[in-house]
């Protein structure tokens, strides 16, 4: 009988009731052919590999990484909060060594929901891996984290909740965002003033193929995570720049994610993208949860499958090279942004515009961090949206000083009623949320 090398633990939640709409790429059949296939393929009857059910998330959950405007319930379904709860399960098991390794095969995703959530953006409500990890460092006390964001859409949310955090690393590769949605993503979006270069973005040109991901993988991803060492390793294992997806062109098939699993190592997978549902997505899937558990995935190929068919031409990779060099300088650049970006400053302010794709949604924020050489720094954004409740939003990081912590509660106690409908407080340290209506 096989017999897994890592235990690894599985979590499916296929919301089989839930879609966007009937024809729309993030509908149910999604994950039911990855379902068939791990069915058909065997895979749960190896020794190892250990099916969990879903927890349900709560709304403590989701307050711990969002501020959700007006509440939670008016930018959520019940498929939200069992895909979150999926992720936080796989989460748990690892953290109590039931499983050595996990894999959340969850929908709806959420990497592109931000900090702050008027509605939904790129299919994405709530941020189902942010709220695993601010769920593990709470209960598990997990110092540092690494997320390596394997979609091919560019981790926009994710990049924005731990922008200003110095204990999170945040790499992405993606399709270039001149080339995609979301538009975002470059070499230059290294991070916040008090957690900079901690954000490291990488933008493959359109037909990458295994080639350019594991050389990306091997000279840029590795090293970095060998430089930061963190406790834990997350992948957002978005599955669509497999060459048969129908939203991105990119060329990468179910070995080559297969090998990146392998090489990568993650901790905890939770699913994300991937929109060829059922000629390719159950063949990731499966390559990917073998080559987690460290069996042989040799066999695992598409029917169509032919390397030289979709290999990269030669200024794709002279262009990833080249890529390689600006990500790595920026990298080991790291302290010196961070110095440059802090300047003498004691507060650091950007104003930006949020579209919300799905919803029609455009946000207007104003964002004030406190330049801190102790902790993350509190931080504050004024949110607001067409004929929506403007509110001011306070976060305390989990590890905030003393004069952060007074910062962020003298802004959270003086909010002025004039201005806004509501104050909210996300004070991470004391695991606790507060509300106001002004
Ligand atoms: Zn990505
Ligand atoms: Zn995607
Ligand atoms: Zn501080």
């Amino acid at each position: 009988m096989l017999c897994a090398k890592h235990k690894t633990g599985l979590v499916f939640f296929p919301a089989f009731d839930w879609a966007i709409s009937p024809n729309h790429p993030e509908r149910e059949e999604r994950l039911l052919y990855t379902q068939d296939q791990v069915l058909e393929e065997g895979l749960l009857d190896i020794d190892g590999i250990i099916e969990y059910k879903p927890d349900i998330a709560t709304i403590r959950d989701i307050q711990r990484t969002h501020f959700c405007v007006p509440d939670e319930w008016e930018v959520t379904t019940e498929s939200h909060f069992i895909s979150a709860g999926g992720a936080k399960t796989i989460g748990m098991a690892v953290m109590d060594k039931q499983v050595e390794r996990g894999f959340a095969l969850v929908r709806p995703p959420g990497h592109h929901a931000m900090r702050v959530v008027h509605g939904s953006r790129g299919f994405c409500n709530i941020n189902i891996e942010a709220m695993m990890i601010e769920y593990l460092r709470t209960a598990y006390k997990v110092g540092r984290v690494a997320i390596v964001d394997t979609d091919c859409h560019h981790g926009d949310g994710t990049q924005d909740i731990y922008w200003h955090d110095p204990d999170v690393l945040f790499i992405s590769l993606h399709q270039d965002g001149r080339t995609l949605y979301p538009g975002s993503g470059f070499l230059n979006e290294l991070g916040g003033p008090n957690a900079a270069g901690l954000t490291v973005n990488i933008p493959l040109p359109p037909n990458t193929s295994e080639e350019g991901f594991i050389y990306a993988l091997e000279e840029m991803v590795l090293p970095i995570l060998a430089d930061f060492k963190p406790d834990i390793i997350i992948n957002s294992a978005g599955q669509d720049n497999h060459y048969a997806d129908p939203l991105t062109n990119m060329n990468f098939s179910a070995q080559g994610y297969a090998r990146l699993t392998e090489l990568l190592k993650p901790d905890i997978a939770v699913l994300e993208g991937g929109y060829s549902i059922e000629s390719a997505l159950p063949y990731m899937n499966v390559g990917i949860i073998l080559a987690m558990a460290g069996l042989d995935y040799s066999r695992v190929r598409e029917p169509d499958y032919d390397p030289d068919g979709i290999r990269q031409g030669r200024e794709v990779t002279e262009y990833i090279r080249r890529l390689g060099d600006k990500v790595m300088t920026g990298w080991n650049r790291r302290d010196e942004t961070r110095k440059e970006l802090q300047a003498g400053k004691t507060f650091d302010q950007r104003r930006r515009s949020i579209f919300y794709d799905t919803d029609n949604i455009l946000e207007k924020q104003e964002e004030t961090v406190r330049i801190c050489e102790e902790c993350g720094g509190c931080w504050s954004i004024d949110t607001s949206s067409d004929g929506r409740k403007r509110a001011l939003a306070v976060h305390l990081p989990i590890k905030g000083c003393a004069a952060c912590r007074e910062t962020a509660y003298q802004w959270y106690e003086s909010a002025d009623p004039k201005t806004f409908d509501l104050a909210l407080l996300q004070d991470r340290q004391k695991d606790r949320y507060l509300k106001r209506e002004l």
